[in-house]
């Protein structure tokens, strides 16, 4: 009797860490969060969007994907409240592993920065993968993704908008875009086509909107040429150039692979191999 009641103490304790909305299962596993990252999401605000808040109301879901390959070095990645350069570190509201799993790490309505523009007013889900540009989310954490827009689309009836990181050009037409600082914005591959493809296809008559893909391909391979041309001052290891070689293989632009091979092969006898 004893024994049975420890288990069931036991396996309480274990689900006070979780949340069951509707049958989705969250994991709570807050970041670091202090007056010190609020002190900085409030400069962020100001400088970025003009605006004195650390919450939002959410007016659009961003999809991304990590470029890492495992939950933990993503966390670890996020947990921190700063960048190299003292600014607020950048941070998602979820994080989705491999397998499906989905880690809350901060409230819901926290103004998070993790896409240019739209940080304040835009939840962000991270998906583990996506090293090297290669499309390889899983099926797991699509459903993952499906039913976490879904259940965030029902507690906040502000949601409209649903898009991939390497939509926010397209997604400026919502008119959700600010951005204060002059020329400041990246070039986005996450989280694929394929996938917000098939997220889009899975969450049809939800009510949301959602961009179409947007050339992807095209800002993939100029993206990864980019980066190519700068290895030589910012250093980009060969393997991820070779990923880059596989990724325009597997997009089937030989032609822009041929091209990388080739330039990967010059820049590699320039840095001596390294
Ligand atoms: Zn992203």
């Amino acid at each position: 009797m004893i024994r049975k009641t420890l288990f069931l103490l036991l396996v309480s304790l274990f689900l006070m860490t979780e949340t069951f909305a509707g049958g989705l299962q969250i994991i709570d596993k807050p970041i670091r969060w202090s007056d010190f990252r609020e002190q900085l999401i409030r400069e962020y605000a100001a400088a970025h969007y003009n605006l004195e808040q650390i919450d939002i109301i959410p007016k659009a879901v961003v999809v991304h994907w990590t470029a890492s390959s495992t939950w933990e070095s993503a966390y670890k990645h996020f947990y921190n409240e700063t960048r190299a350069d003292g600014t607020l570190n950048v941070a998602s509201h979820f994080l989705v592993s491999r397998d499906g799993r989905i880690y809350r790490l901060t409230p819901e309505t926290a103004l998070n920065r993790h896409i240019i523009g739209y940080n304040w007013c835009a939840i962000g889900i991270e998906n583990v993968g996506g090293v090297n540009g290669v499309e390889d989310l899983t099926d797991a954490q699509l459903e993952a993704n499906v039913e976490l827009i879904k259940y965030l689309h029902k507690k906040y009836a502000t949601i409209s908008y649903v898009f991939g990181h390497y939509q926010q050009d397209a997604a400026k037409s919502s008119g959700l875009y600010i951005e204060n600082v002059p020329n400041y914005r990246s070039e986005k591959i996450d989280p694929g086509h394929i996938f917000m493809t098939a997220l889009k296809s899975r969450l049809q008559g939800e009510g949301l909107k959602f961009y179409e893909k947007v050339a992807c391909k095209v800002k993939a391979l100029n993206f990864m040429i980019t980066r190519m041309m700068l290895r030589s001052r910012f250093s980009i290891s060969t393997d991820v150039l070779k990923g880059y070689c596989k990724f325009a293989i597997q997009k089937g632009r030989l032609l822009a692979a041929s091209l990388l091979c080739v330039l990967s092969f010059i820049s590699g006898q320039k840095h001596g191999g390294k």
